[in-house]
């Protein structure tokens, strides 16, 4: 696929492990410069960082459930990158729970980071892109906030959130050259879903149609497409990687 990527500069959230990590390796692969970000895993975002191609790539704790973070996090990447081209929020959580057994705080925590903390990325990177009047945002969602599953009200709710979010800011800065899509993976090999039950593990892989787990790569290779100007004409839009799960 040929793309336009080369010299491009991006933010992942959540880069330290799983889809992320995947992301901003395949990304440093496709030329961009990349910010790799971490929110508790500081020595495995130093790995993956020490091991992206190119050069000019930045490595900087931020925690998107907490606006100062935030907010120092992008005063270094306008620092050192002089702007941003992409964002990729990956960064989620999970905190799963039947609704008469979920507590409070489980829920704003799910809330906190997978919805408000995308809130809080994307305002920040929409100004510098509206200046720049270039821009591509991609929003990791979830087959979870398509279709709804017992035990994750919390994360379900969190991710069409930010759906309806990336379809109602999209129309906002279009005319800017900015663009905001999503990509909901379905069952995806990671950390996330390592900790799953092995009877719910069994349980997805039966309804997947291509009867298979999803690898982070196959997630990373459909943000560069939305980041690219291979997608220049699609905008508030949702791409599922999910081998059928959904359709
Ligand atoms: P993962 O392996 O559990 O990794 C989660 C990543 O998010 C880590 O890098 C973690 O950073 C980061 N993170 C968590 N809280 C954060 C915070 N407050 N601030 C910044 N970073 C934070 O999860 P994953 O499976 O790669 O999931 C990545 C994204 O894909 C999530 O949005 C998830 O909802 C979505 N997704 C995953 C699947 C799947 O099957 N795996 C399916 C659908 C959607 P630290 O370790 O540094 O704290």
């Amino acid at each position: 696929m040929k793309t336009d990527l080369n010299g491009k500069t991006v933010l992942v959230t959540g880069s330290s492990r799983g889809i992320g990590a995947e992301t901003a390796k395949y990304l440093a692969e496709c030329g961009m410069r990349v910010a790799v970000t971490y929110a508790g895993s500081k020595a495995k975002a130093e790995e993956i960082y020490n091991s992206l191609k190119g050069e000019g790539h930045l490595l900087l704790p931020l925690n998107v459930a907490d606006a100062t973070s935030v907010s120092e996090g992008f005063d270094v990447i306008s620092k050192e990158f002089g702007g941003l081209y992409g964002l990729v929020n990956n960064a989620g959580i999970t905190r799963d729970q039947l609704l008469l057994r979920l507590k409070d705080e489980d829920f704003d925590a799910v809330i906190e980071t997978n919805l408000k903390g995308t809130f809080l990325c994307t305002k920040l990177a929409v100004k510098m892109m509206m200046k720049a009047r270039s821009g591509s945002i991609v929003n990791i969602t979830s087959v979870i906030g398509q279709t709804g599953q017992a035990g994750q009200s919390n994360y379900a709710a969190s991710k069409a959130g930010v759906e309806a979010f990336t379809k109602s800011v999209a129309q906002e800065v279009a005319s800017r050259s900015v663009r905001l899509n999503c990509v909901a993976p379905g069952f995806i090999a990671t950390d996330m879903t390592d900790e799953l039950p092995e009877d719910r593990k069994k349980a997805i892989l039966g309804a997947v149609p291509m009867n298979s787990i999803g690898e982070p790569l196959d997630v990373a290779q459909a943000v560069a497409f939305l980041l690219s100007e291979n997608s220049k004409y699609i905008t508030g839009q949702t791409i599922s990687v999910n081998g059928g799960l959904f359709m």
